[in-house]
C-alpha cells in the first residue's frame, strides 16, 4: 500500500507541482488550500505524512501543527517561505519533524519525505480498504470520501467494513445479521435496510456517487458505478 501524503499549501502552482512529483514517485496525494481544511484532513484523512506551509489563510501553519499535535503524531514537514530562524524554531518546537525552505529542489523534498516516513513511530499497521473514492482505515477507524471525513456510528462502520471486504459480492440480509449483529440477534431483519439507508445518505447521497447497490430479492453489494 503506497503512503498517503497531504499537501497543505495555498499557492496553487506549488501545490500542483509537488502533487505531480509525489504522484510520479508513487505516493497517494491529497491537498488542502487553507489551514482549517488542512487540519481537518490531517486529523481525519488517514495520511502518513503532512507537508505544511506556514503562511496559510484561515489558520497559520504554526497554529495547525500546534492543534494537530494534541491528537496526532503523523509526521509533518513544514514548508517555510522565508529562511527565518524564528519560523523553523517555532515549527520544530511545536512538533514538526522537519522543515524545508522555499524554493526547494524537489529531490531534497523527496529525500526529507523518505526520512520522515522511516522515522515514523510504529503505529498500528494501516489496513486501507478502498472502493472508488471511498477509503476505510480499519486500524485508525476512519472513513473518507476523496479525503473528506465521513462520521459513522460504530454499527454503520461495521456494516460498511463488511461491504468493503466483500466488494462485487452480493451479501444477503442474513449475512449482515450474522457478521455484524451476531448469531443471537433476535430483532427485525429490516434493521439491515435501515443501516444501508443511513450509509447511502452519508456516502452515495452526500458525495453524489453510486457505490451501494440493491440487488432485489437478494441483498446488497458495494461496487463502483
Ligand atoms: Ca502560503
Amino acid at each position: 500500500m503506497s503512503n498517503r501524503i497531504l499537501i497543505v499549501e495555498d499557492e496553487e502552482a506549488i501545490a500542483r507541482f509537488v502533487e505531480l512529483e509525489l504522484r510520479h514517485e508513487g505516493y497517494e496525494v491529497g491537498k488542502a488550500a487553507d489551514g482549517r481544511t488542512g487540519l481537518e484532513q490531517a486529523l481525519h484523512g488517514g495520511y502518513d505524512l503532512v507537508l505544511l506551509d506556514i503562511m496559510l489563510p484561515e489558520l497559520s501553519g504554526l497554529e495547525v501543527i500546534r492543534r494537530l499535535r494534541r491528537e496526532s503524531s503523523v509526521p509533518v514537514i513544514m514548508l517555510t517561505a522565508r529562511d527565518t530562524v524564528m519560523d523553523k524554531v517555532s515549527g520544530l518546537d511545536m512538533g514538526a519533524d522537519d522543515y524545508i525552505t522555499k524554493p526547494f529542489a524537489i529531490e531534497e523534498l523527496l529525500a526529507r519525505i523518505r526520512t520522515a516516513l522511516r522515522k515514523r513511530p510504529a503505529a498500528a499497521p494501516s489496513n486501507l480498504l478502498t472502493c472508488g473514492g471511498l477509503a476505510m482505515d480499519a486500524a485508525r477507524h476512519t472513513v473518507t470520501y476523496e479525503g473528506h471525513p465521513i462520521d459513522l456510528t460504530s454499527r454503520e462502520f461495521d456494516v460498511l467494513k463488511l461491504l468493503l471486504e466483500n466488494q462485487q459480492i452480493v451479501l444477503s440480509r442474513e449475512t449482515f445479521l450474522t457478521k455484524v449483529w451476531g448469531y443471537d440477534y433476535m430483532g427485525e431483519t429490516n434493521v439491515v435496510d435501515v443501516y444501508i439507508r443511513y450509509l447511502r445518505s452519508k456516502i452515495d447521497d452526500a458525495f453524489g456517487c453510486s457505490l451501494i447497490h440493491t440487488v432485489r430479492g437478494v441483498g446488497y453489494v458495494l461496487r463502483e458505478g
